[in-house]
């Protein structure tokens, strides 16, 4: 293969497109959706990068990946090497090329991108982080240095509290996680259907970190089986990242109607306790017809989730317009493709019931868009006298969670924000001495690659702590 071409060749080639499992076959299916590139498309869609001097894909990685990095070593085909540099960066790599929205970050900074199509950098990520998952017998090892004597409690076992651990274990710190579910990887494992993230890539993920030789104490919760400030006394340090798993729901009439979910409820039935297969012990609601309310990835999910478990509907229900909606691009196009209907510009004003108290429908009100909010979106309004029902036998409310107070309730020195988020510096640093939060309960519901981006610089700056402390 040819290697050192030109900026002209490099031009000419097309982007790579993601092999897919068919949509009419996967819709009724929880297998993955994307099947991964091959060795070849990969290695020419690597031959795609310009490799520029500025490095601006860098730049929008939170996590600061040496993107041309791996890619160049991709394009020579050196894939422990690509690895080896993914792999030092990026603690959750076949996650990101899974579920980063590469669109907004490292692929919308790319050059190519300004006349063309950006490398498909994700789509990279996955296939090196897949190959260096089923090669571990070609990875380089890195030893680990001399212990510090130095113990740090991570609480939570998310994207946040998982790249903090890694960093901290390759500073030579002891960690211990500590996860009030019965298991690891916080949404990730609950949240994200398999059919976008399998669980045994979250598994082979979270693995490395016991093979650095952190400690994961699964069903402790923190707040409850210890407070903050017991930790504080076993511990040098404490990172918090707990995220923000509490459902918001709309206060609408119908709420407490049999039938009802909030988007966590319903994944997590669906993800952790495998409530979508027959022999499981958990149950869940199969409608014929499924409302899901929400524009984001969760709702994106639990819409698919829907359909997947034998809807003859499944509906997103959005009070603006597809141009609004925060889901991941690719999130929408598949789920288009599948069969999921999309009523837009629709506001749910009530669920009905029948006697039983079980869901039947819900009464909507048509929207219009004005001018843009404080987030920058248009603001929905509603338009007067246009209100109508859609017949629905389960109603999933995704429009977003919040903190959930249980470990700040324990610790009254902890400063919170309005919504009851940490408050916490660039670096990670809380009100308290030695503690130190990010992810989801410092940003509210964000991303994984914004949370992790928390965990390795609030990792520095535990290190720095721990070195003057
Ligand atoms: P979490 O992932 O929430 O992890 C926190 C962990 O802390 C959990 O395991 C929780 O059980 C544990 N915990 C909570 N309280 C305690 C306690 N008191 N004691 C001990 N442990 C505790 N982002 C993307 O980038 N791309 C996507 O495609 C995407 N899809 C999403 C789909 C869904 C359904 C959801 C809900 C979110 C999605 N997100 C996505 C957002 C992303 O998953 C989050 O921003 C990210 O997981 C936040 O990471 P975190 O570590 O801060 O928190």
């Amino acid at each position: 293969m040819k290697t050192n071409l030109s900026v002209k060749e490099r031009m000419s080639i097309e982007r790579v497109k993601m092999p897919e499992q068919d949509p009419q076959q996967r819709a009724r299916n929880f297998e993955e959706v994307n099947l991964g590139l091959t060795e070849a498309q990969a290695i020419q869609e690597a031959q795609r990068c310009l490799n520029c001097k500025s490095k601006p894909c860098v730049a929008g990685c939170p996590v600061r990946v040496r993107i041309p990095e791996f890619i160049t070593a991709v394009a020579r085909g050196d894939l422990p090497e690509a690895a080896r540099i993914l792999l030092a960066d990026n603690t959750l790599p076949a996650v990101c090329g899974r579920v980063c929205p590469q669109e907004e970050q490292c692929e919308v900074e790319c050059v190519l991108g300004k006349n063309g199509k950006p490398v498909a950098v994700g789509y990279l990520e996955r296939f090196v982080a897949d190959w260096a998952m089923e090669n571990p017998d070609k990875l380089e090892v890195t030893p680990l240095p001399k212990s510090s004597g130095k113990t740090v409690a991570v609480v939570g076992c998310g994207p946040a509290g998982i790249t903090m651990a890694s960093e901290l274990a390759r500073k030579g710190h002891g960690v211990t996680v500590f996860e009030a579910l019965h298991a690891t990887g916080g949404v990730l494992r609950y949240g994200i259907p398999e059919f976008r993230l399998p669980k045994r890539i979250v598994d082979a993920e979270v693995e490395r970190l016991r093979e650095m030789g952190v400690t994961i104490e699964c069903n402790v919760i923190i707040g409850k089986t210890i407070t903050l400030p017991e930790l504080q006394e076993q511990f040098d340090a404490v990172f918090i990242g707990n995220g923000a798993g509490l459902p918001m729901m709309l206060g609408i009439p119908g709420e407490n109607l049999k039938g009802v979910y909030s988007a966590n409820e319903y994944l997590t039935r669906v993800n952790l306790m495998a409530a979508w297969r027959e022999d499981s012990a958990t149950p869940i609601m199969r409608g014929k017809n499924v409302a899901v309310f929400g524009g984001g990835n969760t709702a994106m999910d639990a819409v698919r989730t829907g359909y997947r478990l034998g809807a003859e509907r499944s509906l997103i229900v959005y009070r603006r317009s597809e141009a609004e909606m925060p889901a991941r691009v690719e999130e929408i196009h598949h789920a288009k493709e599948e069969g999921i209907e999309f009523v837009l510009l629709t506001s749910p004003l009530e669920i009905i019931g029948d006697e039983g108290g079980w869901v039947k429908g819900i009464r909507c009100q048509k929207m219009e868009l004005g001018e843009p909010d404080a987030s920058g979106r248009r603001r929905p309004i509603a338009i007067e006298g246009e209100t109508y029902e859609i017949e629905v036998d389960v109603v999933v409310n995704a429009i977003g969670t919040e903190a959930n107070p249980l470990l700040t309730a324990t610790a009254p020195n902890l400063e919170l924000n309005k919504w009851g988020n940490i408050v916490a510096d660039e670096q990670g640093a809380t009100s308290m001495d030695g503690v130190f939060a990010g992810g989801d309960i410092v940003r509210g519901g964000a991303t994984v690659i914004l949370a992790m981006g928390d965990g390795k610089v609030g990792a520095e700056a535990i290190d720095s702590y721990l070195g003057r402390n």
